[in-house]
Protein backbone atom coordinates (compact mmCIF):
# COMPACT_ATOMS: atom_id res chain seq x y z
CA UNK A 1 0.00 0.00 0.00
CA UNK A 2 1.16 3.61 -0.63
CA UNK A 3 2.31 5.69 1.89
CA UNK A 4 0.13 8.69 3.68
CA UNK A 5 3.70 10.40 2.56
CA UNK A 6 4.66 10.26 -1.48
CA UNK A 7 7.23 7.86 -1.51
CA UNK A 8 9.79 10.02 -3.64
CA UNK A 9 12.13 9.89 -1.08
CA UNK A 10 14.54 6.95 -0.20
CA UNK A 11 14.19 8.17 3.80
CA UNK A 12 16.60 7.08 6.42
CA UNK A 13 15.10 5.46 9.33
CA UNK A 14 15.83 8.51 11.50
CA UNK A 15 12.79 11.07 12.48
CA UNK A 16 14.60 14.62 14.50
CA UNK A 17 12.83 15.93 16.75
CA UNK A 18 14.90 19.47 18.45
CA UNK A 19 17.93 21.17 16.55
CA UNK A 20 20.00 23.12 18.55
CA UNK A 21 23.20 24.45 16.96
CA UNK A 22 25.53 21.54 14.79
CA UNK A 23 22.96 18.59 17.06
CA UNK A 24 20.38 17.33 16.32
CA UNK A 25 18.06 14.97 18.73
CA UNK A 26 16.18 12.25 17.42
CA UNK A 27 12.84 10.46 18.48
CA UNK A 28 14.75 8.16 20.31
CA UNK A 29 17.04 10.84 22.45
CA UNK A 30 20.21 10.26 20.19
CA UNK A 31 22.29 13.25 19.28
CA UNK A 32 24.04 13.57 15.91
CA UNK A 33 26.44 16.02 14.46
CA UNK A 34 25.06 17.47 11.99
CA UNK A 35 26.91 18.21 8.40
CA UNK A 36 24.51 17.90 6.02
CA UNK A 37 22.37 21.06 7.19
CA UNK A 38 19.48 19.93 5.72
CA UNK A 39 21.42 19.91 2.39
CA UNK A 40 22.74 23.79 3.06
CA UNK A 41 20.06 25.21 4.37
CA UNK A 42 20.90 25.75 8.39
CA UNK A 43 23.34 28.26 7.16
CA UNK A 44 23.32 29.37 11.00
CA UNK A 45 22.76 26.02 12.66
CA UNK A 46 19.37 25.18 14.61
CA UNK A 47 17.27 26.96 16.61
CA UNK A 48 19.65 30.19 16.28
CA UNK A 49 18.45 32.78 18.98
CA UNK A 50 18.95 36.09 16.32
CA UNK A 51 16.05 33.87 13.65
CA UNK A 52 13.78 32.45 16.08
CA UNK A 53 13.91 36.04 17.48
CA UNK A 54 13.33 37.55 13.68
CA UNK A 55 10.77 34.65 13.14
CA UNK A 56 8.84 34.98 16.17
CA UNK A 57 8.59 39.12 16.42
CA UNK A 58 7.00 38.89 12.70
CA UNK A 59 4.73 36.29 13.74
CA UNK A 60 3.21 38.34 16.40
CA UNK A 61 3.25 41.47 14.02
CA UNK A 62 2.03 39.47 10.49
CA UNK A 63 2.75 36.30 8.21
CA UNK A 64 1.07 37.06 5.25
CA UNK A 65 0.08 40.03 2.57
CA UNK A 66 -0.26 39.47 -0.96
CA UNK A 67 1.98 41.05 -3.29
CA UNK A 68 -0.30 43.05 -4.22
CA UNK A 69 0.15 45.81 -1.53
CA UNK A 70 4.14 47.10 -0.46
CA UNK A 71 5.81 44.35 1.81
CA UNK A 72 8.15 46.73 3.50
CA UNK A 73 10.29 43.63 5.64
CA UNK A 74 10.51 42.33 1.53
CA UNK A 75 11.54 46.01 0.32
CA UNK A 76 14.52 45.71 3.32
CA UNK A 77 16.00 42.41 2.30
CA UNK A 78 15.85 43.64 -1.37
CA UNK A 79 17.63 46.76 -0.61
CA UNK A 80 20.02 44.70 1.56
CA UNK A 81 20.76 42.12 -1.03
CA UNK A 82 21.03 45.03 -3.81
CA UNK A 83 24.10 46.78 -1.99
CA UNK A 84 25.84 43.91 -0.90
CA UNK A 85 26.25 42.22 -4.61
CA UNK A 86 26.00 42.88 -8.29
CA UNK A 87 22.65 42.77 -8.32
CA UNK A 88 20.06 46.17 -8.95
CA UNK A 89 16.57 44.52 -8.42
CA UNK A 90 15.36 40.95 -6.48
CA UNK A 91 12.08 38.92 -7.24
CA UNK A 92 11.65 36.46 -3.86
CA UNK A 93 10.49 32.62 -4.37
CA UNK A 94 10.03 30.03 -1.71
CA UNK A 95 12.56 27.87 -3.01
CA UNK A 96 15.42 26.93 -5.31
CA UNK A 97 13.60 25.44 -8.23
CA UNK A 98 10.89 28.37 -8.46
CA UNK A 99 14.34 31.15 -8.86
CA UNK A 100 15.52 28.54 -11.74
CA UNK A 101 11.81 29.46 -13.38
CA UNK A 102 12.41 32.75 -13.03
CA UNK A 103 15.57 32.83 -14.35
CA UNK A 104 15.19 31.15 -17.41
CA UNK A 105 11.51 32.87 -18.14
CA UNK A 106 14.07 36.55 -17.55
CA UNK A 107 16.05 35.40 -19.85
CA UNK A 108 13.93 34.44 -22.75
CA UNK A 109 12.00 37.87 -21.94
CA UNK A 110 15.17 39.97 -21.89
CA UNK A 111 16.01 38.74 -25.78
CA UNK A 112 12.43 39.58 -26.72
CA UNK A 113 12.29 42.86 -25.28
CA UNK A 114 15.73 43.29 -26.79
CA UNK A 115 14.50 42.66 -30.28
CA UNK A 116 16.08 39.07 -30.72
CA UNK A 117 13.20 36.64 -29.87
CA UNK A 118 15.14 33.94 -31.52
CA UNK A 119 17.09 33.91 -28.63
CA UNK A 120 15.53 30.87 -26.94
CA UNK A 121 18.58 28.27 -26.14
CA UNK A 122 20.18 27.86 -22.49
CA UNK A 123 23.54 25.98 -21.95
CA UNK A 124 24.02 24.13 -18.77
CA UNK A 125 26.25 21.45 -18.11
CA UNK A 126 26.31 18.01 -16.79
CA UNK A 127 26.07 17.00 -13.37
CA UNK A 128 24.08 20.14 -13.02
CA UNK A 129 21.03 20.08 -10.92
CA UNK A 130 18.89 23.26 -10.58
CA UNK A 131 15.49 21.91 -9.24
CA UNK A 132 12.87 19.58 -10.06
CA UNK A 133 9.95 21.79 -11.63
CA UNK A 134 9.67 20.80 -15.93
CA UNK A 135 12.29 23.52 -16.77
CA UNK A 136 15.07 22.75 -14.56
CA UNK A 137 14.67 19.21 -14.95
CA UNK A 138 15.04 19.70 -18.63
CA UNK A 139 18.35 22.38 -17.89
CA UNK A 140 19.99 19.37 -16.04
CA UNK A 141 18.86 16.69 -18.31
CA UNK A 142 20.03 13.90 -16.49
CA UNK A 143 18.29 10.81 -17.59
CA UNK A 144 17.75 9.94 -13.83
CA UNK A 145 15.42 13.35 -13.39
CA UNK A 146 13.73 13.30 -16.24
CA UNK A 147 13.17 10.08 -17.32
CA UNK A 148 9.36 9.51 -17.75
CA UNK A 149 8.56 13.13 -17.81
CA UNK A 150 8.83 13.59 -21.55
CA UNK A 151 8.03 15.43 -23.72
CA UNK A 152 10.79 18.01 -22.24
CA UNK A 153 10.27 21.74 -22.28
CA UNK A 154 12.62 22.25 -25.26
CA UNK A 155 15.64 24.97 -25.56
CA UNK A 156 17.99 23.21 -23.18
CA UNK A 157 21.40 21.51 -24.20
CA UNK A 158 24.08 19.97 -21.57
CA UNK A 159 27.78 20.20 -22.16
CA UNK A 160 30.66 18.64 -20.60
CA UNK A 161 30.97 19.94 -16.77
CA UNK A 162 33.33 23.24 -17.54
CA UNK A 163 34.95 22.20 -20.85
CA UNK A 164 35.68 25.83 -22.39
CA UNK A 165 35.91 24.97 -26.33
CA UNK A 166 32.59 23.12 -25.92
CA UNK A 167 30.86 26.23 -24.95
CA UNK A 168 32.69 28.13 -27.32
CA UNK A 169 31.06 26.22 -30.08
CA UNK A 170 27.99 25.65 -28.62
CA UNK A 171 27.23 29.20 -28.46
CA UNK A 172 24.89 30.76 -31.37
CA UNK A 173 23.23 33.41 -32.16
CA UNK A 174 19.77 31.66 -30.89
CA UNK A 175 21.48 31.86 -27.35
CA UNK A 176 20.30 32.95 -24.51
CA UNK A 177 21.61 32.36 -21.59
CA UNK A 178 24.32 30.02 -20.05
CA UNK A 179 23.35 28.43 -16.42
CA UNK A 180 25.53 27.27 -14.34
CA UNK A 181 26.61 26.37 -10.39
CA UNK A 182 29.83 27.63 -9.27
CA UNK A 183 30.16 25.12 -7.27
CA UNK A 184 28.21 21.78 -8.52
CA UNK A 185 26.21 20.65 -5.22
CA UNK A 186 23.87 17.34 -6.20
CA UNK A 187 26.86 16.73 -8.68
CA UNK A 188 29.64 15.91 -6.35
CA UNK A 189 30.89 19.31 -5.36
CA UNK A 190 32.59 19.67 -8.20
CA UNK A 191 34.04 23.53 -7.95
CA UNK A 192 34.60 25.97 -11.63
CA UNK A 193 37.89 27.23 -11.71
CA UNK A 194 38.10 31.10 -11.54
CA UNK A 195 39.82 31.39 -14.45
CA UNK A 196 36.82 29.38 -16.14
CA UNK A 197 34.08 31.79 -14.55
CA UNK A 198 36.28 34.41 -15.88
CA UNK A 199 36.62 33.20 -19.96
CA UNK A 200 32.54 32.26 -19.44
CA UNK A 201 32.03 35.94 -18.79
CA UNK A 202 33.77 37.21 -21.48
CA UNK A 203 32.27 35.02 -23.71
CA UNK A 204 28.69 35.85 -22.77
CA UNK A 205 30.33 39.59 -22.78
CA UNK A 206 31.24 39.22 -26.45
CA UNK A 207 28.31 37.20 -27.84
CA UNK A 208 25.34 38.97 -25.94
CA UNK A 209 24.41 35.46 -24.03
CA UNK A 210 23.03 35.96 -20.40
CA UNK A 211 24.97 34.58 -17.72
CA UNK A 212 23.05 33.13 -14.95
CA UNK A 213 24.93 31.54 -11.26
CA UNK A 214 22.81 28.91 -9.64
CA UNK A 215 23.88 29.83 -6.12
CA UNK A 216 21.54 27.55 -4.62
CA UNK A 217 23.53 25.47 -2.55
CA UNK A 218 26.98 27.45 -2.88
CA UNK A 219 25.75 30.75 -2.22
CA UNK A 220 25.17 32.56 1.23
CA UNK A 221 28.15 32.76 2.81
CA UNK A 222 29.24 28.86 2.17
CA UNK A 223 32.63 29.28 0.66
CA UNK A 224 33.93 32.52 2.43
CA UNK A 225 32.43 35.20 0.47
CA UNK A 226 28.75 36.03 0.74
CA UNK A 227 28.57 34.59 -3.03
CA UNK A 228 30.87 32.14 -4.68
CA UNK A 229 31.40 33.98 -7.20
CA UNK A 230 32.70 36.76 -5.99
CA UNK A 231 36.17 34.46 -6.02
CA UNK A 232 36.48 34.73 -9.73
CA UNK A 233 35.61 38.27 -9.66
CA UNK A 234 33.42 38.40 -12.04
CA UNK A 235 29.48 39.00 -11.78
CA UNK A 236 26.49 37.11 -13.36
CA UNK A 237 23.57 38.85 -15.25
CA UNK A 238 20.94 36.80 -13.12
CA UNK A 239 22.03 35.04 -10.08
CA UNK A 240 19.50 31.87 -8.47
CA UNK A 241 19.47 31.97 -4.31
CA UNK A 242 17.59 30.06 -2.16
CA UNK A 243 18.25 27.19 1.25
CA UNK A 244 20.83 29.12 3.14
CA UNK A 245 19.14 32.47 2.84
CA UNK A 246 16.46 31.55 4.73
CA UNK A 247 18.49 29.33 7.32
CA UNK A 248 15.39 26.67 7.44
CA UNK A 249 12.83 29.00 6.41
CA UNK A 250 11.55 28.67 3.38
CA UNK A 251 13.17 31.51 0.94
CA UNK A 252 14.94 31.82 -2.30
CA UNK A 253 15.96 35.46 -4.53
CA UNK A 254 16.70 35.73 -8.27
CA UNK A 255 18.79 39.17 -8.34
CA UNK A 256 19.75 40.83 -11.37
CA UNK A 257 21.04 43.60 -12.90
CA UNK A 258 18.26 45.96 -13.99
CA UNK A 259 18.84 45.21 -17.76
CA UNK A 260 18.70 41.48 -17.47
CA UNK A 261 15.25 42.31 -15.77
CA UNK A 262 14.61 44.61 -18.96
CA UNK A 263 11.35 43.03 -19.48
CA UNK A 264 10.11 42.21 -16.09
CA UNK A 265 7.09 44.40 -15.66
CA UNK A 266 4.06 44.80 -14.26
CA UNK A 267 1.97 41.42 -14.57
CA UNK A 268 4.90 39.41 -16.08
CA UNK A 269 5.67 37.25 -13.12
CA UNK A 270 4.39 36.66 -9.24
CA UNK A 271 3.75 34.35 -6.66
CA UNK A 272 1.19 34.03 -3.67
CA UNK A 273 4.03 33.53 -1.02
CA UNK A 274 7.20 34.71 -2.43
CA UNK A 275 8.47 37.59 -0.30
CA UNK A 276 6.12 37.02 2.87
CA UNK A 277 7.19 38.89 5.61
CA UNK A 278 7.84 35.92 7.50
CA UNK A 279 10.39 34.57 5.20
CA UNK A 280 11.93 38.04 4.81
CA UNK A 281 12.20 38.72 8.10
CA UNK A 282 14.10 35.74 8.52
CA UNK A 283 16.04 36.02 5.69
CA UNK A 284 17.30 40.06 7.14
CA UNK A 285 18.43 38.29 10.27
CA UNK A 286 20.67 35.92 7.95
CA UNK A 287 21.95 38.24 6.16
CA UNK A 288 22.91 40.58 8.57
CA UNK A 289 24.46 37.66 10.34
CA UNK A 290 26.26 36.54 7.45
CA UNK A 291 26.72 39.35 5.34
CA UNK A 292 29.22 40.45 8.02
CA UNK A 293 33.12 40.53 6.72
CA UNK A 294 34.03 39.35 10.07
CA UNK A 295 31.83 36.53 9.91
CA UNK A 296 32.58 35.58 6.60
CA UNK A 297 36.25 35.23 7.16
CA UNK A 298 35.45 33.06 10.49
CA UNK A 299 34.16 30.95 7.85
CA UNK A 300 36.85 30.81 5.73
CA UNK A 301 39.30 29.80 8.90
CA UNK A 302 36.90 27.21 10.11
CA UNK A 303 36.66 26.04 6.55
CA UNK A 304 40.34 25.66 6.77
CA UNK A 305 40.63 23.63 10.60
CA UNK A 306 38.23 21.34 8.73
CA UNK A 307 39.94 20.72 5.53
CA UNK A 308 42.71 20.05 6.93
CA UNK A 309 41.57 17.82 9.09
CA UNK A 310 39.89 15.69 6.34
CA UNK A 311 43.10 16.04 4.54
CA UNK A 312 44.32 13.62 7.14
CA UNK A 313 41.20 11.91 7.25
CA UNK A 314 41.40 10.23 3.29
CA UNK A 315 45.31 10.00 4.25
CA UNK A 316 44.55 8.03 7.43
CA UNK A 317 41.66 6.22 5.19
CA UNK A 318 42.78 5.15 2.29
CA UNK A 319 40.57 2.35 1.12
CA UNK A 320 37.56 4.28 2.00
CA UNK A 321 38.40 7.85 0.85
CA UNK A 322 40.53 9.16 -2.26
CA UNK A 323 40.47 12.87 -1.89
CA UNK A 324 38.71 16.08 -0.43
CA UNK A 325 36.93 18.31 -2.88
CA UNK A 326 35.01 21.76 -2.47
CA UNK A 327 35.54 25.36 -1.01
CA UNK A 328 35.10 27.02 2.40
CA UNK A 329 32.38 24.62 3.80
CA UNK A 330 30.91 23.25 0.47
CA UNK A 331 33.02 19.85 0.99
CA UNK A 332 33.32 16.18 -0.44
CA UNK A 333 34.37 13.31 0.08
CA UNK A 334 35.40 11.30 -2.48
CA UNK A 335 35.21 7.91 -1.83
CA UNK A 336 36.49 4.22 -3.19
CA UNK A 337 33.75 2.60 -0.84
CA UNK A 338 30.00 3.66 -1.74
CA UNK A 339 29.50 6.77 -0.50
CA UNK A 340 26.25 5.12 1.06
CA UNK A 341 28.06 3.24 3.29
CA UNK A 342 29.91 5.70 4.78
CA UNK A 343 26.04 7.58 5.14
CA UNK A 344 25.29 4.87 6.75
CA UNK A 345 27.98 4.39 9.00
CA UNK A 346 28.06 7.89 9.91
CA UNK A 347 24.36 7.22 11.14
CA UNK A 348 26.20 4.64 13.50
CA UNK A 349 28.87 7.18 14.99
CA UNK A 350 26.04 9.75 15.37
CA UNK A 351 27.17 12.05 12.20
CA UNK A 352 24.93 13.51 9.22
CA UNK A 353 26.39 13.44 6.03
CA UNK A 354 24.52 13.43 2.44
CA UNK A 355 25.58 11.78 -0.58
CA UNK A 356 26.28 13.50 -3.86
CA UNK A 357 26.35 12.49 -7.66
CA UNK A 358 30.31 10.84 -8.41
CA UNK A 359 30.22 8.93 -5.30
CA UNK A 360 30.61 11.66 -3.28
CA UNK A 361 30.22 12.35 0.77
CA UNK A 362 28.74 15.77 1.08
CA UNK A 363 29.74 17.80 4.13
CA UNK A 364 27.55 20.96 4.52
CA UNK A 365 27.94 22.11 7.93
CA UNK A 366 26.44 25.52 9.92
CA UNK A 367 28.66 28.36 8.91
CA UNK A 368 29.17 28.95 12.67
CA UNK A 369 30.04 25.64 13.72
CA UNK A 370 32.26 25.97 16.53
CA UNK A 371 35.54 24.57 16.50
CA UNK A 372 35.23 21.89 18.82
CA UNK A 373 32.10 20.26 17.01
CA UNK A 374 34.47 20.25 14.16
CA UNK A 375 36.63 18.53 15.96
CA UNK A 376 34.10 16.12 17.27
CA UNK A 377 32.60 16.11 13.75
CA UNK A 378 36.30 14.38 12.09
CA UNK A 379 35.98 12.08 15.31
CA UNK A 380 32.71 10.28 14.59
CA UNK A 381 33.70 10.52 10.58
CA UNK A 382 36.89 8.97 11.51
CA UNK A 383 35.30 6.22 13.34
CA UNK A 384 32.64 5.63 10.51
CA UNK A 385 35.56 5.34 7.96
CA UNK A 386 37.00 2.53 10.36
CA UNK A 387 34.21 0.75 10.39
CA UNK A 388 33.99 1.03 6.61
CA UNK A 389 37.52 0.32 5.90
CA UNK A 390 37.03 -2.76 7.87
CA UNK A 391 34.68 -3.68 5.75
CA UNK A 392 36.32 -3.18 2.48
CA UNK A 393 39.28 -4.87 3.36
CA UNK A 394 37.25 -8.15 3.55
N1 LIG B 1 19.83 24.65 -7.58
C1 LIG B 1 20.76 24.03 -6.83
C2 LIG B 1 22.21 24.26 -7.12
C3 LIG B 1 20.37 23.16 -5.80
O1 LIG B 1 21.30 22.54 -5.07
C4 LIG B 1 19.00 22.98 -5.56
C5 LIG B 1 18.56 22.06 -4.49
O2 LIG B 1 19.27 21.20 -4.05
C6 LIG B 1 18.07 23.66 -6.35
C7 LIG B 1 18.52 24.49 -7.34
C8 LIG B 1 16.59 23.49 -6.12
O3 LIG B 1 16.25 24.07 -4.90
P1 LIG B 1 14.90 23.62 -4.15
O4 LIG B 1 15.07 22.20 -3.73
O5 LIG B 1 14.82 24.58 -2.98
O6 LIG B 1 13.76 23.82 -5.08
Amino acid sequence: MIPAVLPTYNRAPLAFVSGQGSWLTADDGKRYLDLGGGIAVNALGHANPALVKALTDQAQKLWHVSNVYRIPEQERLAAMLVERTFADTVFFTNSGTETAELSIKMARKFHYENGQPERVEFIAFEGAFHGRSTAAIAAAGSEKMVKGYGPLMPGFRQLKWADHDAIRAAITDQTCAVIIEPIQGEGGIRVVPDQCLKGLRDLCDSTGTLLIFDEVQCGMGRTGKLFAHEWAGVTPDIMMVAKGIGGGFPLGAVLATERAALGMTAGTHGSTYGGNPLGCAVGAAVLGIVGEDAFLADVSRKAALFRQGLESLVARHPEVFEAVRGQGLILGLKCRVANADMVKAGYAAGVLTVAAADNVLRLLPALNIPDADIAEALDRLDRAAAEVGRGAAV
